[in-house]
């Protein structure tokens, strides 16, 4: 992949990174080195922050409508290269070519391309309670990003701060960086104006805590672990940051006994084991009801096994996990569940038969699991599912909340109004019914699941303030 990936976007130039460092990124199947990308230094982070600011206020003056065709023609640039995209990121991440073009690349660009009409839908100001309130945007970003999804949580940053007049700073992910380039290329194509989007890669401890302590940064949108973000949370505060956190999920689905059991458990299996299960919102702990508990866990074991696993290029339906750091955590992870009397059904902690090469893990199945145990309260990001009894309806909704995490959850049943009724029970920021999709509704978490929504009009809110300019009558 050669040079393109050896500098560093600031103030519309390419430009060395200050250190002379690199980090590897690794391709999780094949375990060779693809590219590398600057380590970024503070310092690389103080020209990005001062190139934003200069920025900031000419384009915070610059009509939405036309913030908004620029995002719209990075969209259209980005598109034509959504193939190159998918490649890339199924090469880094590990995500099955097939899946990932639908999954990685055209919902993201699609979400992105529609900010073009947002701009024309948002009430940028009102008459309101005798004042004109003005949605003001925040100022200078800085959007710290992780691996599992890296072009859609990207997206989900930059192009409503964007639209809202704000200057960014994107830190992605030192795991999966290698779409961000696409993202400033596309921004540079378009004659974004210089300093409205900045690409500085690296590490999180240096770079992403540079831009999270600097006193001209205004705000801090952050995806990723809840470890991290309680860390972002409380650097920010030191200087009073709006901070918006999408974190980590343990995430439950509640099949009800007059659920269609031929659609459910098809489909709960499929939402744990999304990208290797590395996702937010992977549905990793299945509650089901006693009375049918035997029936499920063996038929769950079935449709379990018939998961195929191995290289992303080739039609399968699940490919390596995206290190070998995270394939080792999940690994121990399955030890745990197993040495804390949680009954294996189905996979286990070692490699799967005729792979040698990649970090692969087997699909697996815990049933007798307590919700009290590890395996039932930690998040595992990796393809490990939990099957978990209940009594009645309370006792689903008592164990389904009984986390620190809130971001999602799910809940089928033959009778929707009653899915509806146990949806509103459930303490997280998104939940699907049967096989219901979330549109262009907010996404975001409840609890240590975060603070602040992503997604449309709702991540918009996120990157302005509400300004009252106070006028006396004539
Ligand atoms: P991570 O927290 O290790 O890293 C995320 C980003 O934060 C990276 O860019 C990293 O460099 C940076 N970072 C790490 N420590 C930092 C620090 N001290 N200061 C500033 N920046 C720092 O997460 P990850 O391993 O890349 O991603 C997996 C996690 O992300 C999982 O926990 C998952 O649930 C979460 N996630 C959440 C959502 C959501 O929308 N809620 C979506 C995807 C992933």
């Amino acid at each position: 992949m050669g040079d393109r990936y050896s500098k560093i976007y600031i103030g519309g130039a390419w430009v060395d990174s200050e250190g002379s460092e690199t980090i590897s990124v690794v391709n999780p199947a094949t375990e060779e080195v693809i590219a590398e990308v600057p380590a970024g230094t503070p310092g690389d982070a103080d020209r990005a922050v001062a190139a934003a600011r200069a920025a900031f206020e000419t384009w915070g003056a610059t009509p939405p409508a036309e913030r908004g065709k620029y995002l719209g023609r990075i969209a259209d640039i980005l598109s034509a290269r959504a193939d190159e995209l998918a490649e890339t990121i199924s090469a880094e991440v590990g995500m099955p070519i097939k899946i990932a073009k639908m999954a990685q690349v055209a919902g993201p660009l699609a979400h992105l391309a529609s900010h073009g009409d947002l701009a024309e839908e948002f009430t940028w100001e009102e008459q309101s309670g005798g004042a004109l309130v003005v949605r003001a945007p925040v100022g200078v970003v800085a959007a710290i990003t992780p691996w599992n999804f890296p072009l859609n949580q990207v997206v989900n940053k930059i192009a409503p701060a964007i639209l809202a007049g704000c200057t960014v700073i994107l830190k992605p992910s030192e795991v999966a960086p290698l779409t961000a380039w696409a993202i400033a290329e596309a921004a540079e194509e378009v004659g974004l104006p210089p300093g409205v989007f900045n690409l500085v890669s690296g590490f999180g401890p240096v770079v992403g805590e540079a831009l999270v302590r600097h006193p001209d940064v205004d705000m801090v949108s952050f995806t990723g672990s809840t470890r991290a973000g309680k860390q972002i949370a409380a650097l920010a505060a030191e200087s009073v940051k709006r901070v918006a956190l999408e974190m980590g999920g343990k995430s439950a689905n509640i099949i009800l006994e007059d659920a269609n059991l031929d659609e459910a458990l098809v489909a709960g299996v499929r939402a744990c084991y999304m990208n290797s299960g590395q996702v937010c919102v992977a549905l990793s702990r299945m509650l089901v009801p006693r009375s049918r508990y035997d029936e499920i866990v063996d038929r769950v074991k079935d449709i379990a096994e018939l998961v195929t696993v191995g290289d992303p290029k080739s039609d399968v339906q699940l490919g390596p996990l995206v290190s070998e750091v995270q394939r080792d955590r999940v690994r121990s992870y399955i030890d745990k569940g197993v040495a804390e009397g949680a009954r294996l059904v189905t996979g286990g902690s070692e490699a799967p038969d005729g792979l040698p090469t990649g970090y692969y893990v087997r699909p697996t199945v815990f049933a007798d699991v307590d919700n009290s145990m590890t395996i039932a309260q930690e998040e595992i990001f990796g393809p490990v599912l939990t099957i978990i009894p209940y009594e009645d309806e309370d006792d689903a909704v008592r164990i389904a909340n009984d986390t620190i995490y809130g971001l999602s959850g799910a809940v089928w049943s033959g009778d929707a109004k009653r899915a509806e009724r146990v949806a509103r029970r459930l303490r997280t920021g998104t939940v699907r019914v049967n096989q219901g999709g979330r549109g262009r509704g907010p996404f975001g978490g409840f609890k240590q699941s975060g603070l602040g929504r992503e997604s449309g009009v709702y991540g918009l809110e996120e990157f302005v303030e509400l300004q009252n300019i106070s006028i006396p009558n004539a």
